[in-house]
């Protein structure tokens, strides 16, 4: 058995081996604020990454950046019942806008109320309405594609690091267009943005699909997502397409002239995609070592460690490393200049190794007296770790063999996460479960991990749907999305036994 750098494995606890990576990878914090977190430089600068490879792509299907106020007013939602019905229940209100000190402490002052509360954003396309509703007159304003990258607020009652947080980073899209046809395309062709950026950057298999009825964003005609499954079996949301119809243009007003001169709703979409992808990455690609970053997202993806002893060959080691940190700088691998970290921190070696490791730096280059000596470099690739025999395995390589191999061996690390994580997943669906009773026995049997089912149903609407909910509520389950992918139904629906009309994912969820 291999000695493990965590104290809890996944095994002996999935949840709290998650809290372990977090904190021992130094990617967040608690930070005082229930469900706030401060994100540490690591947990950042994976976000960063991610920032980056996504705004390129929401660059390159032609949407611009923007930025809207954090604070909404309060009657902005006050025009679409069900948007605000959906958020009424996890929104923070600004109420004054000034403090005084009163009996030793500080309150908000009485005389500083402010005449309309302002809420702070739960999402803006109330906020990005209303400036539609100014920006577009005419056929010719259309589409309207813009994106903006922010924080945003809901009072979660059950908050967990990165998945469900009550402050959250991420970007929302947000576009209007002059056709439902034009509308719908958009609200997929996102949503595929989300599949291939989150299988070719963060090496997380997906499946991409739409959700039912009752698991649609308040005030949607229809909603999709990308659902991810994590190490023990349970899914996660990992980004959702709106398309919001009509209803937004109309509560908003957003009317424009079509080249006839008559006056119609123009019809919008959105769709986010948060922090809580840090959550998925811990959750596909963690061991029981820490964290794995795939190279693609890893902020640092070759770290050197010298490995002085305060001798007389220290001043050799280092420019040594500072020499192979300048070399690795020139190369490419997925088309960007390697990021390559030279760690001179003066912490024992030992430490250092094991906190790379823990934070998942993709390769960890370890240089020590005699690898200057011989010309070479010992390289341990987080990827795989261990040997046969379970010892770490750190492979002496001569430096211009490494520098051969360096971007070979990032690709190669890319690569195999995706395929590990998406054998992971295929194994654990399984699609021929025919009755209800099956389905609880699935999940029952499947023990501490099941995966996911994809089942046959009919496409029961209003109260009927909510009742199957219920049933599956019952046993901790939920619908997740009916994949694009999926085979059509040919047999009949599991929960009412009439014919079914597609296939649907059941599936624990976080
Ligand atoms: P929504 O606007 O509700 O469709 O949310 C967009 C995306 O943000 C979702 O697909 C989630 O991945 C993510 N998200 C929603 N709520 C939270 C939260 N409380 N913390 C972190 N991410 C969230």
């Amino acid at each position: 058995m291999p000695k493990h750098a965590l104290p809890v494995t996944r095994e002996d606890d999935f949840a709290q081996w998650y809290q372990h990576v977090i904190t021992e990878a130094d990617l967040a914090e608690e930070s005082g604020v229930r469900g706030c977190m401060v994100i540490r430089p690591w947990g950042y600068g994976i976000w960063e990454r991610i920032q980056r490879l996504l705004d390129d792509r929401i660059k390159e299907t032609g949407h611009e950046n923007c930025y809207f106020p954090l604070f909404i007013p309060l009657s902005n939602f006050e025009k679409e019942a069900e948007h605000v019905d959906g958020f009424a229940k996890e929104m923070a209100v600004v109420t004054h806008h000034r403090l005084v000190m009163k009996d030793g402490r500080l309150i908000p002052d009485p005389e500083a109320k402010l005449e309309e509360p302002l809420i702070v954003r739960p999402t803006s396309e109330t906020v990005i309405g209303n400036a539609f509703s100014r920006w577009i007159q005419s056929w010719r304003d259309l589409p309207v594609m813009i994106n903006q990258w922010a924080n945003v607020v809901r009072w979660e009652m059950r908050t967990r690091m990165f998945l469900r947080t009550s402050e959250f980073l991420w970007q929302e899209g947000h576009t209007a267009h002059s056709t439902e046809e034009e509308a719908r395309l958009e609200t997929l062709r996102m949503l595929e943005v989300y599949r291939s950026f989150a299988e070719e950057c963060v090496a997380m298999p997906v499946i991409a699909g739409e959700k039912p009825e009752n698991e649609r964003f308040p005030g949607a005609d229809a909603t999709w997502s990308i659902e991810a499954m994590m190490q023990d079996g349970k899914a996660l949301q990992a980004g959702t397409s709106h398309f919001l119809g009509q209803t937004f243009a109309k509560a908003q007003n957003i009317r424009y002239q079509n080249s006839e001169g008559e006056f119609d709703h123009a019809w919008t979409t959105s769709w986010g995609m948060s922090t809580r992808m840090i959550g998925g990455l811990i959750m596909v690609h963690g061991d029981d070592d820490g964290l794995r970053v795939p190279p693609r997202i890893a902020p640092h993806q070759i770290v050197i460690v010298p490995l002085l002893r305060g001798g007389p060959e220290d001043e050799q080691i280092k420019r040594y490393c500072n020499e192979l940190w300048y070399e690795l700088r020139k190369q490419y691998a997925f088309g960007e200049p390697l990021r390559v970290w030279l760690d001179t921190k003066e912490t024992r070696p030992v430490t250092k190794r094991w906190g790379w490791v823990k934070k998942g730096a993709p390769v960890i280059l370890e240089v020590g007296g005699r690898d200057v000596a011989g010309g070479n470099v010992s390289v341990i690739r987080r990827d795989r770790l261990h040997r046969e025999d379970g010892k770490l395995d750190s492979t002496v390589m001569a430096k211009g063999e490494f520098l051969d191999a360096a971007k070979a061996i990032l690709e190669s690390a890319q690569k195999r996460a995706l395929l590990g994580a998406r054998e992971r997943m295929e194994a654990s669906i399984s699609r021929s479960i025919t009755d209800f009773d099956k389905l609880v026995d699935y999940f029952r049997s499947g023990g501490k991990h099941p995966g996911w089912a994809e089942v046959q149903w009919a496409r029961p609407t209003g109260a009927e749907l909510d009742k199957v909910v219920e049933r599956l509520k019952a046993h901790k389950l939920t619908f997740r999305n009916v994949p694009n992918d999926a085979r059509d139904a040919d047999g009949t629906c599991i929960f009412t036994g009439e014919p079914a009309v597609e296939r649907i994912l059941v599936a624990r969820a976080y």
